[in-house]
């Protein structure tokens, strides 16, 4: 179970946020994510900045950068 820090449920307000389309859709985890690692500020694009939690910041970036180096084929048998 994750913990919830109640200063971080004050520091930013879920309702002033929206859920992150990017990790939303690549991020096969996200459901298990900590609520506030799901949000990017309202308003905001996604991307990983506008992510409201450093945790949320991380797996995002690691979701671009995983799909860079899919992106790059496979020439080695
Ligand atoms: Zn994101």
């Amino acid at each position: 179970m994750e913990h919830i820090d109640p200063f971080l449920i004050h520091r930013f307000d879920t309702r002033s946020g929206r859920l992150c389309d990017f990790c939303r859709e690549l991020d096969p985890d996200f459901g298990n994510r900590h609520p506030l690692d799901q949000m990017v500020g309202s308003g905001r694009k996604a991307i990983a900045s506008a992510h409201l939690t450093e945790d949320g910041y991380v797996r995002h970036r690691m979701l671009e950068l995983r799909r860079m180096t899919a992106r790059v084929p496979l020439t080695a048998a």
